[in-house]
């Protein structure tokens, strides 16, 4: 045994917008728990996930280390729902405790070797214990001050010393990372992912899990006319992505020979719109298939020709399931943010033959009608088609 004031170490966490919800809250919360069991339990650490008045704690077994805290709190700050992770320490319920424990902390933090600027900021969740908050801000403030001479900054402190009074406990912490924000996996149902291997469906992928979808993964090869370039990308993608969801799954469609029939069948202006189509009637199909209620595709308005608001229109037509896109809003700059945040970028930048070059003419079709494309599907007898495409899948299994 330590001679520390400090207690048990645990992971406290703060919920996101799930704390607006009315009645559904509750449901909201365990699917949250779950997830978070879920994302945790590769990391061998016997943990106990518990409730507490509007936050989340994860106390670790006796005797665990700083460093499996730390561990922890890496792990779930990937699991959407939360917007803040402190590694905290859980301290008995009495003042003389708490001040114990907000003195050792301070006193052990860089910030005080440094002389830094301090606050203490109380909470009292619990109004039955014996202090108020301010009167608890006072009394570690104070002591804080006279022992290690730190100066007090309410207003822009360095370094800040919480304090949550609980019902069971009280949690004392100073540092925190953000969490993902957003909703718990899941919530939302489920959804598939038109994923190529560029930028953009990654990131628009991402945003969708954090509303709470579960999401699988449809990408479409050039194959046999392209290499499997473009597969190893949707791979890596997906399993880059699969630290904020779990259980993710990749299907490739082999789309080659569909492409070289859209390609003899006509319209050269069109092709790149027939074959979107062709991509979300084949996805409708598979979607069917694994229960997914939407499709999801990293369209931005008006980035490239496929996507103006003409072409959208004629997307939409393909199908009667919503298109989801997140991204209809977005920069490119923006998206590219965000790819490099989540660390999908440096893979979609990769070199790879996306089977989109394939069927490249020289001046795309801006506004698409949809009474042509409907022409070239019949030519092509699309409906079967995509039901072939469909029965063609092949499943990669991370
Ligand atoms: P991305 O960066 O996601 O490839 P993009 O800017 O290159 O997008 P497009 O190539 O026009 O735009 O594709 C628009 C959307 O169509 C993509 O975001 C994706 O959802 C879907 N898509 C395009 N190509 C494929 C593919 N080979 N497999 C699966 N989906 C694709
Ligand atoms: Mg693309």
């Amino acid at each position: 045994m330590t001679m520390s004031a400090l207690g048990e170490p645990c992971v406290l966490l703060k919920l996101g917008e799930i704390v607006l919800k009315g009645k559904n809250r509750e449901l909201f919360e365990r699917r949250l728990i779950g997830n978070i069991r879920d994302a945790l339990q590769p990391l061998g650490i016997k943990v106990d996930v518990r409730r507490r008045h509007g936050v989340i704690a994860i106390f670790l077994p006796q005797g665990a280390t700083a460093e499996q805290a730390g561990a922890v709190a890496e792990r779930v700050a990937d699991v959407p729902g939360l917007v803040w992770i402190h590694r905290a320490w859980r301290v008995a319920k009495d003042p003389d405790s708490v001040l114990k424990a907000g003195l050792e902390l301070a006193g052990e933090s860089e910030e005080a070797k440094r002389g830094a600027r301090f606050a203490v900021r109380s909470r009292r969740r619990d109004k039955r214990f014996p202090l108020r908050s301010n009167e608890l801000d006072r009394l570690v403030g104070g002591a804080i001050n006279d022992e290690y001479g730190l100066p007090v900054d309410l207003k822009n402190p360095e370094l800040t010393v919480f304090i949550e009074v609980d019902r069971d406990e009280v949690f004392v912490f100073t540092d925190g990372i953000p969490g993902q924000g957003g909703l718990p996996v899941g919530s939302s149902g489920r959804a598939l992912v038109l994923m190529s291997g560029g930028i953009d469906s990654p990131v628009a992928a991402y945003r969708m899990m954090r509303r709470g979808l579960h999401v699988d993964f449809l990408h479409f090869s050039g194959i046999p006319f392209t290499t499997s370039e473009s597969i190893y990308k949707a791979y890596a993608l997906v399993r880059k992505l699969d630290r904020f969801q779990g259980g993710s799954r990749l299907w490739v469609v082999p789309f080659g020979k569909a492409q070289q029939s859209i390609r003899t069948s006509g319209q050269d202006r069109l092709a790149v719109i027939a074959q979107r189509r062709l991509m979300l009637k084949t996805a409708e199909e598979v979607a069917h298939r694994i229960r997914a209620a939407a499709l999801i595709t990293g369209d931005a308005l008006g980035q490239v020709s496929s996507q103006t608001l003409t072409n959208i229109t004629a997307q939409d037509n393909a199908v009667e399931l919503p298109i989801l896109r997140p991204l209809v809003g977005w920069d490119k700059t923006e998206i590219m943010a965000e790819a490099r945040r989540i660390g999908t970028l440096e893979i979609s930048e990769l070199p790879d033959e996306d089977c989109c070059s394939l069927l490249a003419p020289k001046r795309a079709e801006t506004r698409a009608k949809i009474d042509d494309l409907k022409q070239i599907e019949k030519r092509l007898d699309a409906e079967e088609l995509c039901v072939q495409l469909a029965d063609s899948i092949q499943e990669y299994t991370l």
